[in-house]
């Protein structure tokens, strides 16, 4: 199969869909691999690294959407890239059709194979494809905290670790799912006092088991999530209720009776954020303040460390886009169950149950 990967159009995005060892793979099976000029620089990976994989550099998207019969990106393809789409070939993306009509029906009228990472599912209903840009983010947030509790930046001055002789920052993650356990291991790992609060009895406990006394974990109810924020240097919003909006966990009554200076880090703003003085925010002006309460609440938190993400992201796709090359899409669907919760559009039909229900095509 031939397979191609354009360098990324969508603003600020500095992802790539393969990176060179990922190309050499697929290479290394028999594949043809084109790449974009350039496609890699915003994970520091040259045109020469792609070339010594075995891939082909090509000038431009335009070969990659005539030629290749899979394209490999990691955002949504945009309206230019969606025009060259064709019938037969298959896409192989972050999608994330449902609040996205007009994307959906230009795919639909493309023909084209959709393949979403974003709802490929693992064993237990789990989602292996969105995973690592929740542990990502989780990671970050810590970093992402500890930077706005700087002074400069409006927060108490207060280092995550404290030194020997005076006590470390009051950490307080809401949410133990993905983003809340990799935020937790960060803070903990730095010495924080770390205290994860989430409703879920099975994941109080697996917390729990893990962390030990390296952090403490509380049941979420409005009483200990009250008394958790008022105590708190850095709160993490690490929650997510699948299929709706963020809870509004934090609300601007609360803001007063935490720490002047106390810093927000709102990782599920992306599902509308979990404090209810969030709005999104960019990595060029991550945060604001409200009420002496420092924000950060910024959409797309694992952009800011392109090549990490790149690599976490390329060591879930991979193995799905060989198989795919390898088998065919339909053989390697038949053959996987879980990859074939990806095929989102398919002959110019929505495939996914969900998004054709959202968007009022046929099912
Ligand atoms: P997850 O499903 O693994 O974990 C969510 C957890 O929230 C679950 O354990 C659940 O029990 C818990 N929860 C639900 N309601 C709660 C409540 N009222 N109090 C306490 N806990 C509650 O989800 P995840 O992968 O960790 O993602 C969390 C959020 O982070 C999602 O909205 C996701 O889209 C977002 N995210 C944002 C970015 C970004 O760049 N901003 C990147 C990745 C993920």
């Amino acid at each position: 199969m031939r397979i191609g990967c354009p360098k990324e159009i969508k603003n600020r995005e500095y992802r790539v869909g393969l990176t060179p060892e990922s190309a050499k793979e697929l290479v290394a099976h028999s594949h043809e691999v084109w790449i974009e000029t350039g496609a890699g620089l915003g994970i520091g990976a040259t045109d020469a690294e792609y070339t010594a994989a075995g891939s082909r550099i090509v000038d431009g998207p335009a070969p990659i959407f005539a030629e290749c019969d899979m394209v490999v990106k990691v955002k949504e393809p945009q309206p230019d890239e969606r025009a060259q789409l064709r019938e037969g070939q298959i896409l192989y993306t972050y999608l994330h059709l449902a609040p996205d009509p007009e994307q959906t029906a230009d795919l639909v009228k493309s023909g084209t194979t959709c393949i979403a990472y974003e709802t490929v599912t693992g064993p237990g209903g789990t989602l292996p494809l969105l995973k690592p840009m929740s542990q990502v983010a989780g990671r970050m947030s810590v970093h992402a905290g500890a930077n706005a509790l700087e002074k400069v930046h409006g927060g108490r001055g207060v280092l995550i670790g404290g030194v020997p002789g005076v006590l470390p920052a009051n950490v307080v993650v809401i949410g133990g799912g993905v983003v809340g356990f990799n935020a937790a291991q960060m803070s903990a790992g730095m010495g924080g006092h770390t205290t994860i609060l989430d409703r879920d009895p099975e994941v109080l406990e697996r917390v729990g088991t893990f962390f030990e006394s390296r952090a403490a974990t509380r049941f979420s109810n409005e009483a200990n999530l009250y008394d958790a924020v008022c105590q708190a240097d850095l709160v993490i919003g690490a929650v997510l209720i699948p299929g709706a909006a963020a809870p509004k966990l934090v609300t601007r009554e609360m803001l007063k009776d935490m720490k002047p200076g106390a810093v927000l880090v709102d990782v599920a703003i992306d599902q509308g954020g979990c404090f209810e003085t969030s709005r999104p925010t960019t990595h060029d002006d991550p945060t604001y303040i409200v009420d002496e309460i420092v924000h950060y609440c910024v959409a797309n938190m694992p952009g800011a460390v392109a090549r990490t993400s790149t690599y976490a992201l390329n060591n879930v796709t991979l193995p799905h886009a060989l198989r795919i090359a390898d088998m065919g899409w339909r053989e390697a669907m038949r053959a996987d169950p879980h990859l074939a919760q990806g095929l989102n559009v398919h002959a110019g039909a929505v495939t996914y149950p969900a998004v054709a229900r959202e968007l009022g095509y046929e099912v």
